[in-house]
């Protein structure tokens, strides 16, 4: 097989990635919380780059076995800790476009590891903002104000809510669920959890 980043042929059948990409990727322990109460899986660096590109433009399913068992590894307990998985959602013009959310191809995967609830429709994005990727932080924070909407929030009443996403860079998209689900809803916590994040 493959590597799935750089397409070197690679001896192992369960390992997808070759040693040289493996190398370049940066992983955190349990401990590398970012704030009290986000978390991620690796440094959002070059090679981490190309593995989200890949998992978020052409093939979440090649991908969502990988990221479910490194989330299970090193979050084990976070995971264990919640009553309900969120992912981060896209608007549904963009869902149209790319015909899946790729966070929620994870969300489920992850849900269904571990024997928990995802919700799909309970954290909806209303507006189709800019790709955030073209904005400076400033930007970031304005372009997603308001974005969010909760809907039958009573799902989440009591629960230990688990919001997934890919990447975090500025913080600016997630800071905007929390808030979102913290001002139209009874959580018993919300934490968050993404695949890579920058470090600043
Ligand atoms: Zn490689």
């Amino acid at each position: 097989m493959n590597c799935i980043i750089c397409k070197t042929k690679v001896i192992s059948n369960t390992n997808s990635l070759c040693y040289f990409c493996w190398g370049n990727l940066v992983f955190f322990d349990n401990t590398g919380v970012i704030n009290s109460n986000v978390v991620a899986v690796i440094d959002y660096n070059e090679a981490a780059r190309n593995l989200i590109h890949i998992f978020k433009y052409k093939s979440p399913w090649l991908l969502c076995d990988l990221f479910t068992n490194w989330i299970s590894l090193i979050y084990s307990e976070l995971i264990k800790s919640c009553d309900v998985i969120l992912p981060v959602p896209i608007h549904k013009h963009k869902l149209m476009i790319r015909s899946y959310n790729q966070v929620a191809v994870l969300a489920k995967k992850l849900a269904k590891k571990h024997k928990k609830q995802c919700l799909l429709n309970v954290l909806i994005k209303n507006k189709n903002t800019k790709s955030q990727s073209l904005l400076d932080k400033k930007l970031r924070a304005l372009n997603v104000i308001d974005t969010f909407s909760l809907r039958n929030p009573i799902n989440l009443e009591n629960k230990n809510v688990l919001l997934l996403d890919d990447v975090i860079t500025t913080g600016s998209t997630i800071a905007e669920c929390i808030k979102t689900i913290k001002s139209n809803s009874n959580t018993a916590s919300i934490n968050a959890l993404c695949i890579a994040i920058t470090q600043n």
